[in-house]
């Protein structure tokens, strides 16, 4: 039975978990922190359709439906709180379920529950450093001083990947996108009726100063994200000195140059369910993926913007298309090629869109104002179109059935 060493126990790395413990594979999950969304960053997470009929394929998919709540109508206001344009959000899987969202540390800790309930083995505290590949597979070096080896090694370890520098020490970084991002919950569960807010909406609104989304679970609780643009990272004496109220203080500001309720809701959150600011990156064409026992998966190989809501889905589509490619290709080299042949297209294609969705978000002065009184005009065809433009994205279906392969 093949080892696969999984560094990271995010989102890809409990998925890729499953599906190769399914696949026949023996795995180990590596994770750096002692449990699973120990860095909180963003509140929550839109689950999209495709996503979630690759989860079903691993009879996974119940982690995010029972937790999570349906999500399936975006609606779009402008910073004076003019209503411009309601829209779906995917479309609905067969036996009717639809896009869903989830409190990100739940959907972490759910899947690497239900991985470990499966018979994964776990190692927390657990920090890759370094990776060689040996003549008959990989030996990793852990912080801790330690020692794993094993046939091939899967870095599912985010955005910031060890393995993607390991992999080609000339990869591309994270870039910072010149935003922080906030979030947070408010658990004031009469707030939502007072502000005539509509449950089930996943509302937008382009503020002057700042991006702001939201949503009412089905508990009446708020949550929301917000975006401010900065032009400088987020240092981390800054970030650790600024306390939850001098962030809500700062965004508070910003928002209330705006109509409609971001200012109130921001203002109403508790601290302990206040997330801070903290940077968000992209990630420039990574294009050596795998070496012949090592690849990534996930952010780690590609990060998908936030606003196109598909980054969870990339990671669970690149997890199960590893596994099958792992259990029907006996030479592990060849099915890292074939991993990749399978997913590059796609995923750039999801990428390119997403950076088309947040364009309006980083773009500064003249851009932002042009993005501003454009925007109306697009999501007004948008939505006129239905989903019908993205069914490419939504529609796509990963099968486990093994496939032919041209390696
Ligand atoms: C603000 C924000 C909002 C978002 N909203 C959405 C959304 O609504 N819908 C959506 O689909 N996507 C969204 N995304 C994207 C989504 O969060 C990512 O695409 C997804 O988390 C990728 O999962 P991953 O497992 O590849 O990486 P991660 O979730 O980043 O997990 C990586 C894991 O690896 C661990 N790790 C890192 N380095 C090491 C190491 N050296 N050794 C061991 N372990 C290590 C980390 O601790 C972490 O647990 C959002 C992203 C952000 C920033």
């Amino acid at each position: 039975m093949k080892k696969a060493l999984i560094i990271g126990g995010g989102i890809a790395g409990p998925v890729t978990a499953m599906a190769l413990l399914r696949a026949g594979l023996e795995p180990i999950v590596c994770e750096a922190y002692e449990e699973a969304a120990a860095e909180q960053i963003g509140a929550y997470l839109t689950v999209a359709v495709n996503g979630l009929s690759a989860l079903a394929l691993l009879d996974a998919h119940h982690v995010v439906t029972e937790i999570g709540h349906p999500t399936s109508t975006l609606s779009f206001s402008t910073s004076s709180g003019k209503h411009i344009t309601d829209m779906p959000i995917g479309g609905t899987l067969p036996d009717g379920t639809v896009t869903h969202s989830i409190k990100r540390r739940d959907m972490y800790r759910a899947l690497n529950a239900e991985a470990t309930r499966r018979g994964v083995r776990y190692e927390y505290n657990k920090r890759l450093v370094s990776a060689v590949s040996t003549g008959s597979g990989v030996s990793a070096a852990f912080a801790d001083g330690s020692a794993i080896e094993a046939d091939v090694l899967i870095g599912a370890d985010g955005i910031r990947s060890c393995t993607r520098e390991i992999i080609d020490p000339a990869a591309p970084k994270a870039h910072f996108l010149g935003i922080y991002g906030l979030g947070g919950f408010v658990t004031d569960r009469t707030l939502h009726t007072e502000l005539g807010l509509r449950p089930g909406i996943y509302s937008m609104i382009f503020g002057k100063k700042a991006f702001f989304g939201y949503l009412v679970a089905p508990d009446g609780e708020i949550w929301w994200f917000a975006n401010m643009p900065r032009s400088q990272e987020l240092s981390r004496s800054a970030g650790e000195s600024t306390t939850q109220a001098q962030w809500r203080d700062q965004l508070v500001e910003l928002l209330s140059a705006d109509r409609g309720p971001a200012a109130r809701i921001v203002a109403a959150t508790p601290d302990d369910t206040f997330v801070p600011g903290f940077d968000q990156y992209d990630l420039p064409t990574v294009t050596t993926w795998h070496n012949d026992n090592m690849v990534i998966v996930g952010d780690a190989a590609h990060a998908v913007a936030s606003s196109s809501g598909q980054g969870v889905s990339m990671a669970v589509e690149d997890a199960v298309t590893l596994a099958t490619c792992l259990r029907d290709i006996p030479d592990t080299a060849a099915a890292l090629a074939a991993y990749e042949d399978r997913r590059r297209a796609r995923v750039e294609r999801v990428v390119a869109y997403g950076a088309e969705t947040s364009s309006d978000k980083a773009s500064s002065g003249l851009g932002r104002l042009l993005v501003r009184l454009l925007t109306p005009y697009f999501l007004k065809k948008a939505a006129k179109a239905g989903v019908a433009p993205l069914n490419w994205m939504f529609d796509y279906r990963i099968s486990w059935e093994p496939q032919r392969f041209s390696h």
